[in-house]
């Protein structure tokens, strides 16, 4: 066997997509964003939103439980923050820049979840969290800003979340208002940010965290049937 030759296709700045996955992300898209203000982009004309998804066990026990240990997700943000590391050496390699997006807390700045979609990886669920159609909102997103000529995805268009009221119903804090998110349309006018913050904070102070609407999203559940997992119905049947 010639352990010199290699099928690998020959890297390319397109070929950034199948690098990140193949380090370890689970979803990667590129988001076009020249139609939007220079003061909101930075006058970056495309971002890579790269997502992992997180681990499938805890979550199905969060169906029960209702709470979380409050530093459940650091690992995942730190993978995060490793993937944007790779993602931008990747760019610099051909003369491109890349920036990780630092999301502010003010109303005019860029987030996460609006590249998100427009990178054609998730809408915005009814829980104000994004919706991934592999994982559900069982998903961590990070953005790398870049004036790399990358081809850009799809946008998403809709919800997908339909008639489902699964996490208006679960939230403790009835922060969802069960009125489904449309692109354009403001998160403060179909979900309470407070009345969860407000929750969550209480939890807090006890080292636990809330995302229950996570656990109970059927998008999240098919994820977590996928990975092997045996998810028990309303009824108290598994499926
Ligand atoms: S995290 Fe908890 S409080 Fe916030 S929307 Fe989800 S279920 Fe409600
Ligand atoms: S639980 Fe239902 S309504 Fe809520 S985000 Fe998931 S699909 Fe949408």
């Amino acid at each position: 066997m010639d352990m010199t030759s290699t099928d690998q296709p020959p890297r390319t700045l397109t070929r950034v997509r199948d690098h990140l996955l193949d380090c370890g992300a689970c979803v990667v898209g590129v988001a076009d964003l020249t139609s939007w203000p220079e003061t909101r982009t930075r006058g970056y004309p495309r971002a890579l939103s790269l997502g992992v998804a997180l681990r499938a066990d805890p979550i199905l026990q969060l169906r029960t439980r209702r709470d979380r240990p409050a530093e459940a997700d650091r690992p995942v943000y730190a993978a995060l923050a490793e993937l944007a590391g790779i993602a931008i050496r990747y760019l610099q390699q051909f003369g491109a820049k890349g920036e990780v997006l630092v999301q502010l807390e003010l109303p005019e700045a860029l987030t996460h979840e609006e590249v998100a979609v427009q990178a054609g990886i998730a809408w915005v669920g009814k829980s104000g969290r994004p919706v991934t159609w592999d994982f559900g909102t069982a998903i961590r997103l990070t953005t790398v800003l870049t004036d790399a000529d990358l081809p850009a995805d799809k946008p998403v268009s809709r919800s997908f979340c339909g008639a489902c009221l699964a996490c208006t119903e679960a939230c403790p804090a009835r922060a969802p208002s069960g009125t489904v998110w449309a692109p354009g349309v403001q998160k403060s006018t179909f979900f309470n940010e407070s009345a969860c913050k407000e929750h969550r904070q209480q939890l807090a102070a006890q080292g636990r965290d809330c995302r229950h609407c996570m656990s109970v999203c059927p998008f999240t559940t098919v994820y977590l049937i996928n990975s092997g997992l045996t998810v028990p119905t309303e009824t108290g049947e598994s499926s």
